[in-house]
Order: C-alpha cells, then structure tokens, then sequence
C-alpha cells in the first residue's frame, strides 16, 4: 500500500479512544454526525486497559482475599491462596470484555473506527499511520475535532522503567507472582491504591514519599486514616524523602532516598514501582498543525464548552490536565459532542466527585469548609462517624466518617468528605445534591433503607441540621 493513498471525510474526527474520546464519538454519533475515532493503541484508552479497571479488580480480590485471613472476631477462620497468575487472567478477562464492548457501541453509534496514530496535517486534515511496518496510512479530512490524547505516566530521573525490577503502573498490574517486597515511590492515589493492595496479598510494601504526607489535596483527617489503616497492615512509610536513584542488590534493588535535611536512607525491596503522577499527552498528534500550544505543564487549555484556541478542535480529557479522571474524561467528551453538534451543552466542574480506593476509601465532591468560606459563604458542617452506623459495623469497618458541607443562611449542599467503606459510591447521593440545588433537608428528609451506609449521608445532612439521632448534634 503507497503511503497516503486513502482519503475519506468526516464531521467529527475524534483522537484517542480512552474514556474522553469514545463518549464523544458515541454521543456525536447518537446525535446524527458522521464521527471517526482513532485509537493509536488499545480502544478504552488508560481507564480499561491499564488504570481504572484493573487498578479496581486487583484491589478488590486483594481485599477478598485478605478479608477471609482476617475475619476470627467474626468467628471464621480460613486461609486464602492467592494465585496471581489466574487473578491477573481474571482481570484481564474484564478488561477484554469492557474494550470489546466499546469497540460495539461505537459501531452501533454508527461511528467509523481507525486503528491507527493520527497527526494534524491542517485545520481540515489528518494523517493516520496504520501501525506496523508497511501498513500504510491515510488521509482523513475533518469538519471538527476532538483532541483525547490522554496522559502517561509522570518519568523519574534515575529510574527507567524496565518492567522487570522498575515498574509503572500498568507493569504492577499485569505480574504473575507476588513480590515478596515492594517500594512503592509515590504516595498519590495510584501509589496508596496499589501499595495496599500488594499489601493485602502479602508483600513487605514501603512507600517513599517526597512530601510530608500521602494522599495531598484529599484532607489531613481523610489521609491520617488511610495511613493509619495502611501501617496496620505493614506497610511502611518514608515520608518527607525523595527518591533519588537505585542500585541492583543481589536480586533486589536498593532505593536510595534524601530527606529535606540532605540525610540519605536506602531501602531493599524486590521490586520498585514508580508512581510519581500522569502527565497530559500532547505531544503525540502534531497539535502546532492548527495552531494549539500546550501550556506550561503541558495540558492544552480549553474553555467551559471544551473549546480550544484552535476553531473546531476540541480537547477533552487528561490532556487538558487536572482532574485526571475517568468520569471528567466521559462528562467532557459528551460536552464536546454537543457542542460540535450545535448543542448549548456546557461543562460545570463544581460537582466532579474524586474517589480513592485504598481502605477505607475516600469520597470527595465540591468544597470542604474552607474552600466554602474562601468562595464567600457562610458554611454549616454536618458529620456522622462511620462508628455510629449499624450497617459500618456489621461490614466490621467503622473508622470513618461522612462529613457535609453547606450554606449556612440557605442550606444549599456545597460539599462532602466521606471516608469508609464505600465512600466511593456514596459520595454519589451528595453530587447529585449539588447538581440539583438541593438542601440539608432535602437529603435529611429523604428516607434512606435501613441498615444502610448511606443513612449515615442523611444522618450527616440531619447533623448540620441539629436533628440527627443517630449522633449528638453540634
Ligand atoms: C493505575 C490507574 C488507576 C486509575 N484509577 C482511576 C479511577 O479509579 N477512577 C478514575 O476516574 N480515574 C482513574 N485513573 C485515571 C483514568 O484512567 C484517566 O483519567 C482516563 O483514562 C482519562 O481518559 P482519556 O480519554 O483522557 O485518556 P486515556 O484513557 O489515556 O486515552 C487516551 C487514548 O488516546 C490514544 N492516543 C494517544 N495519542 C493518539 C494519537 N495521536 N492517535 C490515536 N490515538 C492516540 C491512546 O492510545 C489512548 O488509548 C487511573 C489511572 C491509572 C493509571
């Protein structure tokens, strides 16, 4: 095949096909355009082939299988053998069946599938390399496009990743036997969330951390539980130490770490998994073509309805930077469709909730009571602990609490901090609270099944409210 010789057309041309660009071709093609995605590697982006998706399958037979070994004081007494090679067979197993299907729904979306690398050529027309060597290319012309080129892991100095002893992200998640020790340099949500799930299969995990704490941004409280949990199943924590190099030791590699007061420390461990962050990918589709520059940290910017500087490209997803996550990537992949269809679709970043998976999780959405105060108003707080629900207690997780932020003068739900079992999915009933322009009363009021986590929401509304029942009020 000549290089170049095909050319087709399209309304919507979408790059990348991770969580941000196949909601936008899906949405584009339920709404009547003619939409072309390409996918340079694996469609269902980071998200399905090596983030989200299996990050939460491993974490949840890591927690299964330590649950069984640790439930005595409920009278059960088991062991459990952790194969890894079939869990990861499992996990993989879910991610084949998750792609598969999104390779489906865009082709009942009616939308036109490339596999393939696409660069902009122009403000009209891309070019698409086929992968592989003499798998040609070919030439797309495009109305509008939509930029979701995705992020990729943040690179260490000193430490290459080798997938053998220097592992990222997607390395840890894919190995066959369980390393007998693990140093985890990192201590953000993909490092905590890895390291105690390894924790929980039996590794010895120490986590180098650069900063003071683990787990910035999501509350000093949130985060000294989590750590709390984390020491109490072994895992070992340096924090206020930067990694700077390592060395083979024997079979291991040896870390070696510097604090702020220039005293260096070195730590042992099987395996070295780097997890220092994601950067934005906007490097990889010639975007200086139509005239975008990505700004300083490298993320391209847009505005509320996923305009960039460029006429009719859009850019949605973590290439457009904070917050790297999955259901940012969908909301703004659908805004981007819309407004390419002529929609007045617009993004609203006020109720983007944030999970970590680690145990207990947490759950955050909207501002927490200083940020309310920064914003102008007045805030109320409402907490209920996790120990005061029947429920938390017969999952025998009561540390936590669920915390709600909201207008004094107006009850207005401004936002929650939740953390406890959970916490990812009731950090839910508070979004929508937000979204809705609900109040106290309106969730404090709401009957809530018994027992359940999810009283513990109301009774935290009920709480701010000076009528929980269930927790001596403020
Ligand atoms: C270990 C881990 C755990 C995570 N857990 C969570 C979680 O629990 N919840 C959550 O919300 N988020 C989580 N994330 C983040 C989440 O995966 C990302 O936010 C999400 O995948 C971003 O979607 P995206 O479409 O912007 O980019 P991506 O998913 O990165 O997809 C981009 C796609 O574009 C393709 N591409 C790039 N350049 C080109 C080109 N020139 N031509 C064609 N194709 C191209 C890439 O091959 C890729 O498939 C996790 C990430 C990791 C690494």
């Amino acid at each position: 095949m000549v290089v170049g010789d095909i050319s087709t057309g399209t309304e919507l041309l979408v790059i990348g096909g991770g969580p941000g660009g196949y909601a936008a071709a899906i949405r584009a093609g339920q709404l009547g355009l003619d939409v072309t995605l390409v996918e340079a590697d694996a469609y269902g982006g980071t998200c399905l082939n090596e983030g989200c998706i299996p990050s939460k399958a491993l974490i949840h037979a890591s927690g299964l299988a330590h649950a069984v070994e640790h439930a005595e004081s409920m009278g059960i007494h088991a062991r459990a053998d952790v194969d890894l090679r079939g869990l990861v067979a499992w996990k993989d197993g879910i991610v084949d069946r998750l792609t598969g299907g999104v390779e489906r729904l865009c082709e009942a979306s009616g939308v036109n599938l490339i596999e393939g690398r696409a660069e902009f050529v122009d403000g009209n027309t891309a070019r698409v390399a086929h992968g592989g060597e003499g798998q040609g290319s070919e030439s797309v012309e495009f109305e509008r496009a939509v930029v979701a080129t995705g992020s990729r892991p943040v690179e260490l100095p000193g430490f290459e990743v080798d997938g053998e002893r220097i592992l990222d992200s997607s390395d840890a998640l894919s190995l066959e036997a369980l390393p007998e020790s693990l140093c985890v340099v990192g201590g953000g949500y993909i490092g905590m969330e890895l390291s105690t799930a390894f924790a929980k299969l039996g590794a010895d995990v120490t986590v180098v951390e650069a900063l003071d704490d683990v787990l910035p941004g999501y509350g000093d409280d949130a985060t000294a539980i989590v750590r709390d949990r984390a020491e109490e199943l072994g895992i070992e924590f340096r924090r206020g130490e930067a990694a700077q190099g390592w060395a083979e030791a024997g079979d291991d590699a040896r870390v070696t770490t510097e604090t702020g007061a220039g005293e260096t420390n070195s730590y042992t461990a099987e395996r070295v998994l780097v997890a220092v962050g994601r950067e934005p990918a906007a490097d990889t589709c010639n975007l200086e073509a139509v005239g975008i520059e990505p700004s300083e940290d490298g993320s391209i910017e847009t505005d509320d309805a996923t305009r960039t500087a460029a006429e009719g490209v859009h850019a949605v997803g973590d290439v457009t930077g904070e917050p790297m996550l999955a259901h940012a990537a969908y909301r703004e992949g659908r805004v981007a469709a819309e407004v390419a269809a002529g929609e007045p679709a617009r993004l609203d970043h006020r109720a983007i909730p944030a999970a970590v998976f680690t145990d207990p999780e947490i759950g955050t959405v909207g501002l927490d009571a200083e940020g309310a105060e920064a914003e102008g108003f007045d805030p109320v707080v409402g907490e209920m602990p996790m120990g005061s629900s029947g429920r938390a207690l017969t999952l025998g997780a009561e540390t936590g609490f669920v915390r709600i932020v909201a207008d004094a003068e107006t009850g207005f739900v401004l936002g929650a901090r939740i953390v406890g079992p959970d916490a990812s999915e009731l950090i839910a009933e508070v979004g929508l609270a937000i979204e809705m322009g609900a109040r106290l009363g309106d969730i404090a009021g709401t009957v809530h099944v018994h027992p359940t986590l999810s009283e513990a929401v109301a009774e935290a509304a009920a709480n701010a409210q000076g009528t929980a029942l269930h927790t001596p009020n403020r």
